[in-house]
């Protein structure tokens, strides 16, 4: 039986990877759950697959639920606030974490866990873009294994060669003839939108994506390609690959999660209906192939393909992200700080949809970049950024 923890076990990647695993009872058994908030999930979850503990950063919520389990008899510890949820992650009993915190919030816990050795199943993007450096240098010294879950990188993971799959943030690129990394995305809901219309997008229309069913932070910075921008600095950290050997491909339909150009003019690409399993499926059989509950894709009925280069005029985000990557890892923390902040004003109507880049650039300019590297900087830089944001965001 292999054990494994869920950090963010009621969003959509969690629930995701509950369906993997509920496919799956005889192989893995769930040791362990954290969440923020959702009592109801949790317990449901307590029912079904009997994890040994839980952990819930809102202390009321976990009090609720430490009472409802008792109230069921069900003999499931109930941990509380941030402590809680980085005991679970690190408490060395998982064979694999799963990390799907959304933002900032599942960095310390993943630290935690790569702490123990384990494998990690990587969904949550903000870690690595806050602390890409500071997190590999622990896989290292820890002898963690990274499996990523982002769709993009698991689909470059699955498109490179063995021997570079088993150095992930160390990756000597060039040794295996990799020229390119081509990163897809599908361009989200406003590909098509006329530019002045921008504006006005309102936070429903921005919530509504085309393909991907996904919580609503990413769902946003999809459609704004912040996504696709801190996906490229996830790409740099992951791969080890500098800026110029990763390419941003607009597909709109999203068969291709991505692909791995050759020196000799090869191309590989991993295929697939867009649906968050499979990666998850790859990540939690690894090295061996699980079922899924995905369809395979019908070619016939896929049609047609199609591919643009990214519109900086359009996306603004993307831009700034990329431009980010090259200044280094205070950058990165920063315009992903700024951005968390914006995209939650512009989902409670504090702000329009074009002043997420406008916070995030204002942010970047005015804040400044120092190569930081350990927890305590990471984290400084992140409040400066938070702080520097919601002023911007005051004076608009
Ligand atoms: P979501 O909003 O649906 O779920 C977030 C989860 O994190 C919830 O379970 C929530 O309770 C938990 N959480 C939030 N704050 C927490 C805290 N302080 N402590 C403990 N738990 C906390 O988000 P999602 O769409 O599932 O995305 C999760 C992560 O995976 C994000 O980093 C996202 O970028 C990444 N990701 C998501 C998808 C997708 O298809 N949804 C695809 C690729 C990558
Ligand atoms: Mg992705």
């Amino acid at each position: 039986m292999k054990e494994i923890t869920l950090l963010g076990a009621t969003g959509s990647i969690g629930t995701s990877s509950l369906q993997v695993l509920r496919l799956h009872q005889d192989e893995f058994h769930l040791h362990a759950a954290a969440a923020c908030s959702s009592v109801d999930k949790m317990l449901a979850i307590a029912r079904e697959f009997k994890p040994h503990r839980l952990a819930m950063f809102d202390k009321d919520s976990a009090k609720k639920l430490r009472q409802q389990c008792l109230d069921e008899n069900l003999d499931c510890e109930v941990l509380e606030g941030e402590e809680g949820v980085i005991e679970i992650a690190g408490d060395g009993e998982a064979a694999q974490v799963i990390d799907a915190i959304v933002g900032a919030a599942g960095l310390k816990p993943v630290l935690a866990a790569v702490k123990t050795g384990c494998e990690i199943g990587l969904a949550n993007k903000e870690a690595l873009v806050m602390s890409g450096r500071l997190f590999f240098d622990e896989v290292k010294k820890y002898n963690a294994k990274v499996l990523p879950i982002d769709s993009e990188h698991s689909a470059i993971f699955q498109c490179l060669p063995g021997g570079l799959q088993r150095t992930l943030g160390f990756c000597d690129l060039e040794k295996y003839g990799v020229k390119n990394i081509l990163l897809t995305g599908s361009g989200g809901p406003f590909r098509t939108t006329p530019l002045d219309e921008l504006e006005n997008v309102t936070a429903a229309q921005a919530l509504a994506h085309p393909v991907w069913s996904m919580g609503p932070k990413i769902t946003i910075d999809s459609s704004t390609m912040m996504n696709k921008g801190l996906e490229f600095i996830e790409a740099s950290y992951l791969f080890n690959a500098p800026g110029e050997t990763i390419k941003i491909l607009i597909h709109p339909q999203s068969f291709i999660h991505s692909m791995v150009a050759f020196k000799d003019g090869a191309i590989m690409a991993q295929l697939g209906q867009p649906d968050m399993r499979t990666p998850i499926a790859r990540a939690l059989g690894y090295p061996e192939r699980l079922e899924s509950g995905v369809n395979l894709l019908d070619f016939v009925q896929a049609g047609q393909f199609s591919f643009v280069a990214p519109d900086f005029n359009r996306y603004p985000c993307l831009k700034l992200a990329i431009a980010a990557s090259k200044m280094g890892q205070g950058a990165t923390t920063t315009i992903n700080a700024a951005n968390e902040v914006a995209v939650e004003a512009f989902l409670k109507a504090q702000i329009g949809y074009m002043d997420i880049s406008r916070v995030c650039a204002e942010v970047l300019e005015k804040t400044k970049h120092d190569n930081i590297y350990n927890l305590e900087e990471i984290f400084q830089a992140d409040s400066v950024a938070r702080e520097c944001a919601r002023k911007v965001i005051g004076n608009f």
